[in-house]
């Protein structure tokens, strides 16, 4: 929710911005266009301005002021030569001469209204003029107006060496407007837009700080800003047991306090006591308000169990070393505090936090004031095992072999069981030494977990169909369900080559969950086997309820078909059922020639075991 939000606000922010940048760019190109106009009428008005030069020359020489004075023929043919250049937007075209008093009179104009006669003084920026007979180089002086181009051009006219007049071309043009006026509704279009824009994303923000806010609040303990018990229930889904420890930290006679001081006084105690844990602890680990005046506490990586328990005794003598003071009055307290040294020892999180809570009674009991912790959740022999694949986890020493299934009729491998193998000190562990010990703990979904990210590669990567082992809770976990689908879902074709072999080591408890979550992997196209039947909790009823496609035949059996004769009708009365149901059907532990030839006899499709094939390290 709050990531759609937050995505939507960067795609307004960016259309804000991009409209932010047309609209500067529109601005600038109408600069660029009046600028490159200006250009073009000053190139032309200097080229004009060299023609009329040019043919002043061939018409007078020496005085210029004189030569025109006496000659009033002469000044109307020139004049009607600038007016031939005095056409649109060279509106006027004139030459002044600056008198004795350095005023500036007409010796000839052009312009084809308000014309000047010889001799008449004009009002000019007497600076800017006198600038250019002193350099004798051209300059423009532009009227400034946004709307209309308005430039002079002035060019200074030598005879005999000196600068005697100077030749003025006035033009104005109205393209400007054009331009404004034709860019105006866009730019204003585009203002409109920006403002929507500007106006939803900052809606969108406050939206957004708004559901932070109450996030936030929603998880939090008013009283004292630590979580709440919402937050833990979410936390814990997710939290990885490996990289916590777990504390219980409960005041010690409470309930005194407010009834000697007052509840407000209880309140402020219970404010200071989550700064006090706050302050030990580091920011990483997580405080719950767990109940009334306890709290629950996640140690990230605290490294070893010393440094958890040497925590604990922090907590316990920073309260036992602090005097609250409230209204004058000074309160001591102490806590007691449970402790699970390593939640991933457990069946779940729930559980470890259980045995915290049971540690802290037990502190409790023992006097208060004290820490008291216990690990005993599995065997000590366990223990090691234990480590060997929290070891393997971390270190990615879990892997797989694969047993080649065979098509009986053909003799040739057809599919491939992943058997899960473990690597500690260099050897190859098989998974009847670790996989009971770490049943009921949090360590066996990582495992599962793992193992189908194997699988999923070696698919992915072999294009091979491969079965892999479930059992009935990993099918119901969450989790590893998600994985399932998450995987198939960035590639569709894992489902077709997947097949799952469901063990039997235990009842199923919710019937309906298992056939829901099923239905939807054979929905996918995942193929779906029962492992081992014909021993332990499988039975024919299983099949009312779950879609399986493939029966494996339980190796017991298989092994005992040449001497036993109960074997050979129970795998016979397997057979009839699964034909008549178009069960595929597949024996395990074949393990010599005479067991093959009498499941070729019977009419199994497939086998596996030593006989054909042991287990492969890698598949070609
Ligand atoms: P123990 O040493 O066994 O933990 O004794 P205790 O008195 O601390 O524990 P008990 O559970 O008997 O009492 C806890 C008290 O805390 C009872 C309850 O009224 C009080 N309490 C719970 N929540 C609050 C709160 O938010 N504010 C205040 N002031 N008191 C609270
Ligand atoms: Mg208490
Ligand atoms: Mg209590």
């Amino acid at each position: 929710m709050k990531e759609i939000r937050f995505t939507i606000f960067l795609f307004i922010s960016m259309i804000v911005l991009l409209l932010g940048y047309m609209y500067v760019k529109i601005q600038h190109t109408e600069a660029a266009l009046n600028g490159n106009l200006e250009h073009l009428y000053l190139d032309h008005a200097k080229r004009i301005a060299k023609n009329i030069d040019t043919y002043l020359h061939r018409s007078i020489a020496g005085d210029v002021y004189a030569t025109l004075r006496k000659d009033a023929k002469l000044r109307r043919r020139l004049e009607s030569a600038l007016e031939i250049a005095a056409a649109e937007p060279y509106k006027y075209v004139y030459i002044l001469y600056r008198d004795a008093n350095g005023q500036y009179r007409y010796l000839l104009d052009g312009s084809h209204e308000d014309k000047g006669f010889f001799d008449q003084k004009l009002d000019v920026d007497i600076a800017r003029w006198d600038r250019i007979y002193t350099s004798g180089k051209d300059g423009t002086i532009s009227h400034k107006d946004s709307r209309f181009l308005a430039i002079t051009y002035l060019h200074p006219l030598r005879f005999g060496g000196k600068v005697q007049a100077i030749l003025a071309i006035d033009f104005t043009s109205s393209l400007p407007q054009t331009i404004a006026q034709t860019l105006t509704p866009l730019r204003n279009t585009l203002l409109v837009i920006f403002g929507i824009f500007v106006l939803l994303s900052i809606l969108l923000a406050y939206q957004l700080y708004l559901f932070l806010i109450t996030r936030r609040r929603a998880v939090t303990d008013p009283l004292t800003h630590v979580y709440n018990r919402t937050f833990m229930k979410q936390f814990i889904e997710s939290v990885d047991p490996n990289k916590y420890a777990i504390m219980m930290v409960d005041i010690d006679h409470f309930k005194k306090i407010n009834d000697n001081y007052g509840h407000k006084a209880g309140d402020f105690i219970l404010k200071k006591a989550s700064d006090t844990l706050k302050a030990v602890l580091r920011n990483h680990d997580v405080i719950i308000r767990y109940g009334g005046e306890e709290f629950l506490i996640f140690l990230r990586s605290p490294g070893s169990d010393e440094a958890t328990l040497a925590i604990a005794e922090r907590i316990r003598q920073t309260f036992e070393n602090t005097n609250f003071i409230y209204e004058g009055h000074s309160i001591k307290v102490t806590v007691s505090i449970g402790v699970t040294l390593h939640p991933y020892r457990y069946h779940s999180i729930k559980e470890a936090i259980k045995n915290a809570d049971e540690q802290l009674y037990s502190a409790k009991r023992a006097g208060r004031n004290r820490i008291a912790y216990r690990d005993d959740a599995i065997k000590k022999e366990g223990s090691d095992v234990i480590n060997i694949v929290k070891e393997a986890l971390e270190n990615d020493k879990i892997f797989c072999h694969y047993q080649p299934i065979y098509d009986i009729a053909t003799k040739t491998p057809k599919k491939y069981e992943a058997l899960v193998r473990l690597e500690a000190d260099g050897k190859i562990l098989f998974p009847g030494s670790f996989l009971e010990q770490i049943a009921y703990t949090t360590l066996y979904t990582q495992m599962t977990k793992r193992v189908l990210e194997v699988v999923f590669r070696a698919i992915a990567q072999h294009k091979k169909p491969i079965s892999v082992n479930l059992n009935f809770s990993d099918i119901t976990d969450n989790v590893i369900f998600a994985n399932i689908l998450e995987a198939i879902e960035a590639n569709k074709a894992l489902a077709s080559y997947l097949t799952i072999e469901l063990l039997e080591n235990e009842p199923i408890e919710d019937i309906a969950a298992m056939q829901t979550r099923l239905q939807r992997f054979k929905e996918l196209g995942i193929a779906i086997a029962i492992d081992d039947f014909g021993s332990g909790y499988s039975n024919f009823e299983m099949f009312r309820h779950l879609p399986i496609d493939i029966l494996k035949v339980d190796g017991t059996i298989i092994k005992s078909l040449p001497e036993s004769k109960i074997s050979l009708s129970m795998a016979k009365s397997i057979l009839l059922f699964a034909k008549e149901n178009g069960i595929t059907t597949v024996a395990e532990f074949v393990e010599n020639r005479e067991v093959f030839d009498i499941l070729v006899d019977l009419g199994f499709e497939y086998a596996q075991g030593y006989y054909l094939s042991r287990p492969l390290a890698e598949l070609e």
